[in-house]
């Protein structure tokens, strides 16, 4: 008998419908792709990567599906990964026997360990774009045995890791490139995503224990002690430990390895997601026998190992040759030499291909300062630089005025302050040099000018959501939300505590924005460090010494908010309990004082910024939001703090302010956000500055 269809059923039909097409799209557009990138490869002049072809496309992006009723964000970041891969698919194009070409090759690639495992993964990866006919894959018990196979010509190439962005680098790997005659010809990124795997039907409370590689354990270390009763094995690989729980059929056993994992031994997926961090990636090189060569447009980075004469100066003479040829680092790393105790070899990744002129002059002077240097290869570079990552956000450029203006920093020229000895970390550094500070990548104190935006307080996840695409929208490079309120009233909402961490956070990771969010005990300090990029110190507590010694010890940055009866000389001296505890990651915050005015909820103290300027070498930013009070004062306020040469701002916005549970009358709506943002930028261009 025919049963009417469920309505589920018809839904998911029609999104299997849309998504079939959404594909076959995308097909035609990689098919464009390829004509183009079929052009580039006979036009040598043609430029590989045109940043403002890529920011038009954003842009288009952008206003379609802002039209279309889709977040722009969103639509970015399927715009992102369509570039993606359509650069690296032309890259084919650009190989030397490439265009068509031979096509006819085959490839031998050795790993570590068993198919499915990361390396494995990865092998894939590099090669989708590769011009190989026939690839095939041979897993190794170790690093040393895939090299010693490369060596003796049994494959044509070792994938091996070589640093993890948790872990950090792999030692054994470097050592072998080090000292055996192969080169490095080609790196790879993974974004590892550990997920729990059993057998099908296995139940989590019936888990006694869980296998992996160490590493990967240890990664996952917060997750698997809420584990009551489980014990962790070691085992020489993820996908081994895998391999072995399908093998064994024991429902009590589970494996942390990839979903692919899961897949290649017929386990299903328990859990997703459990690393401890979120980002968590592992870099792969491509080993050979020979140096390929590439065509010179695509951007290249050279790995060298060397070792400097033991003689004082000697490592800084190094780096200045390169810093003298404009030559950027994108890794340093010093390592114990084997067999010679206290001694250290340098291991350092630069941009440039060996062959550049700039390359070889500022190895030619490296080399008089080492008594070893070995180069271990020249290949193409697949870590987006910063310039390159921040292309799609990139504003249009404003203002022809800003060509001739002088930078802030020049025009908040510090003014002279009688120096205080107990301002020992915080205290403006004899060379005037200041202290950008990172947070998750965001940058305090640099030329980009800082904006965090956010509602007052954490109400729920899906406000929380709106609050991330709004801020997105309008220019933020992070989030702010309470989940702790420190309200006059104990009667007024006290925040969502720890659940509102947690939506802050999901809200900021489904957006890329770090998050920052005010702590208020000693004792919940390394949990809400935890899971936010920084903490937030209010008013109130500018004072409250134990909780700045508590973050004095966290490693995450603080965000040090002026007391609103506290005097520049005693937030100074707040910050400098801070640091004084290890902790250097400070950037200060002038929200408003109190004075005798009634008609602002405080006084924003403009002329902070350029005392605090002229005394610490700390980033300072502002808070025009509690200063205020109100929304309509709230522009002007912020206009004026980035005139004065603030680092940024730390904005209340709500997507639907009438109805926010805490400061209303200054959450600034979307339309307010785009007025600001657009008052912003020249005031910033003409500084030499940018959103
Ligand atoms: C806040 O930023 O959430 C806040 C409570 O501000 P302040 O500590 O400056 O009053
Ligand atoms: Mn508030």
């Amino acid at each position: 008998m025919e049963t009417p269809a469920d309505p589920l059923a018809r839904l998911r039909e029609a999104i299997d419908r849309l998504d079939r097409e959404f594909i076959r799209l995308l097909a035609d557009r990689l098919r464009a792709v390829r004509e183009i990138g079929d052009h580039k490869s006979r036009n040598k002049d043609a430029v590989l990567r045109d940043d403002d072809r890529e920011r038009a496309l954003f842009e288009m992006w952008a206003r379609e599906a802002e039209s279309q009723g889709v977040s722009a964000y969103f639509a970015g970041r399927v715009l992102r990964e369509i570039l993606n891969w359509s650069r690296r698919d032309q890259e084919r194009f650009l190989e030397p026997d490439a265009a068509g070409g031979a096509g006819a090759r085959s490839a031998r690639v050795g790993y570590q360990g068993v198919p499915a495992c990361y390396s494995d993964l990865t092998i894939g990866k590099v090669f989708a774009t590769r011009d190989v006919a026939r690839l095939e894959r041979v897993g190794f018990r170790s690093f040393a045995a895939a090299i010693d196979a490369l060596e003796a010509g049994a494959i044509d190439y070792a994938l091996l890791p070589i640093e993890n962005t948790i872990a950090g680098s792999i030692n054994e790997v470097y050592d072998l490139i080090g000292h055996r005659p192969v080169t490095i010809v080609g790196e790879e990124v993974w974004p590892v995503e550990h997920c729990l795997l059993g057998l099908p039907g296995a139940r989590f409370e019936h888990l006694r224990a869980v296998r992996s590689h160490p590493v990967a354990l240890q990664q996952c270390g917060k997750f698997l002690d809420a584990l009551v009763g489980v014990v962790s094995e070691s085992f020489h690989d993820t996908a081994g430990a895998a391999q072995a729980v399908a093998r064994e059929g024991d429902p009590g056993i589970a494996a942390i390895a990839s979903e692919e994992a899961a897949r290649e031994y017929g386990l299903v997926v328990l859990k997703r997601d459990i690393s401890d961090q979120a980002t968590n990636l592992t870099r792969f090189l491509l080993i050979g026998r020979q140096p390929e060569p590439f065509d010179a447009r695509r951007p290249a980075k050279t790995s060298l190992v060397f070792s400097v004469n033991h003689r004082r100066g000697a490592l800084l003479e190094c780096l200045k040759s390169f810093d003298a040829q404009g030559i950027n680092l994108t890794k340093l790393e010093s390592r114990p030499r084997a067999n010679a105790p206290w001694e250290y070899q340098f291991y350092v990744d630069l941009e440039g291909h060996i062959a550049d002129a700039r390359v070889q002059a500022a190895l030619e002077e490296v080399r008089a300062h080492t008594n070893h240097l070995k180069v271990l290869g020249s290949y193409p570079r697949r870590i987006e630089s910063e310039r390159e990552r921040r292309i799609p956000e990139a504003a249009p450029v404003e203002a022809p005025a800003a060509a001739t203006a002088t930078p802030a920093t020049a025009a908040a020229a510090p003014p002279a302050a009688p120096r205080n000895p107990n301002l020992k970390l915080c205290g403006l550094k004899e060379d005037g040099r200041r202290s950008r500070i990172d947070v998750s990548g965001v940058e305090f104190g640099g030329e980009r000018f800082v904006l965090a935006i956010g509602p007052c307080a954490v109400e729920s996840l899906r406000q929380m959501m709106e609050s991330a695409d709004l801020a997105k929208r309008h220019g933020a490079a992070m989030m702010r939300g309470g989940a702790f309120k420190p309200r006059t009233s104990p009667y007024a909402f006290q925040g969502l505590g720890f659940p509102g961490l947690d939506m802050l956070v999901e809200a900021g990771r489904a957006y890329e924005l770090p998050v920052v969010t005010e702590v208020l005990h000693p004792e919940d300090v390394e949990r809400v460090a935890a899971g936010a990029d920084m903490l937030q110190i209010g008013a109130r507590n500018m004072q409250n010494f134990a909780l700045l010694k508590e973050v004095g010890r966290a490693r995450r940055p603080v965000l040090l908010k002026r007391g609103m009866s506290a005097t520049i000389e005693e937030l100074l001296l707040a910050a400098e309990y801070i640091m004084s505890g290890g902790n250097h990651r400070v950037v200060l915050c002038e929200r408003g004082i109190r004075t005798f005015e009634t008609a602002t909820r405080n006084t924003l103290d403009v002329s902070a910024v350029p005392v605090l300027k002229g005394r610490t070498h700390l980033p300072v930013i502002v808070d025009p939001s509690h200063a205020a009070g109100l929304r309509e004062l709230v522009i002007p306020l912020a206009l004026a703090a980035a005139a004065a040469g603030a680092d940024g701002l730390l904005i209340e916005a709500h997507p639907n302010p009438a109805e926010a549970l805490c400061d209303k009358d200054q959450a600034l709506t979307g339309d307010d956000l785009a007025k600001l943002t657009a008052s912003l930028r020249p005031i910033l261009a003409a500084q030499g500055r940018s959103l």
